[in-house]
């Protein structure tokens, strides 16, 4: 049985005492010992002030990106030692904004994987497809292109310790979900690629989650396709009642 898992990805978003404030709300609206896991991914900036409120909370810590260098001249990134030293157990990698504003192709997404598993971070890794690829009926394409990338750096069992991240470019930040059959569809084709690779029993273990404008109405209907293991959320995750009910959602 796989746990479900809630990540809350709050990109470049709030003041530090906003931050601060939103910790405390959704560790206070949190059950002590809830059926799910969960996961905040504040600003790199953020994470120190975070790993101090969440030290005795049930909620885990994660970064946005990871460095795939472990040390040395790479201006404005931030290395997985680093972010282990400060609580990260976590690390987004490949996220649709990093790959389309910042150019991080395949290759390097593999490498920032593999280094958030060298330092002992469990990658949120993000694949998905753009709005003209799924009209050109390309999606399982571009799915299958992005992890081979990961199998090709770090081999067959490269997700025996990584979290998958479906999250439909189009979905994300745009108000339109994936309906639960595109959701489920993109998650079996995922779950079958990694089978293939590894092993069926691997794969069967291997958390999927779905990101692109989950919000409280649409998370439960989502959470319970049979490959849908929880969600990566954005926007609704800066907001404590609405990532709370998320949560909530992920009580299956
Ligand atoms: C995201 O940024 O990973 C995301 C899923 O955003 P949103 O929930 O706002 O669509």
């Amino acid at each position: 049985m796989r746990t479900t898992l809630i990540a809350g990805n709050w990109k470049m978003n709030g003041a530090r005492g906003r931050a601060r404030e939103l910790i405390q709300a959704i560790i206070a609206g949190l059950p002590s010992t809830p059926n799910y896991e969960i996961v905040i991914c504040p600003s790199f900036v953020f994470l120190p002030d975070a790993a101090e409120a969440l030290a005795t909370s049930c909620v885990g810590l994660g970064a946005q990106n990871v460095c795939d260098q472990d040390q040395g001249a790479y201006t404005g990134e931030v290395a997985g030692d680093m972010l282990a030293e400060l609580g990260c157990r976590w690390a987004i990698v490949g996220h649709s904004e990093r790959r389309q504003l910042y150019g991080e192709s395949n290759a390097l997404v593999a490498s920032r994987f593999a280094a958030a598993q060298r330092h002992g971070l469990t990658p949120i890794f993000c694949v998905g497809e753009k709005l003209e690829e799924r009209e050109a009926g390309a999606t399982e394409a571009v799915l299958d292109e992005q992890l081979r990338a990961v199998f090709e750096h770090q081999g067959a069992q490269a997700f025996r310790s990584a979290i998958i991240a479906y999250e439909p470019i189009w979905a994300i930040g745009t108000g339109r979900t994936a309906t639960p059959e595109q959701a489920q569809g993109a998650h079996a084709y995922i779950r079958n690629r990694v089978a293939e690779y590894d092993d069926a029993g691997a794969a069967a273990e291997l958390r999927i989650l779905y990101g692109g404008s989950v919000k409280p109405e649409n998370a439960q209907t989502l959470f319970r396709q049979p490959d849908v293991d929880g969600g990566l959320i954005g926007g609704a995750s800066l907001h404590a009642d609405d990532f709370l009910a998320i949560c909530r959602a992920g009580d299956l």
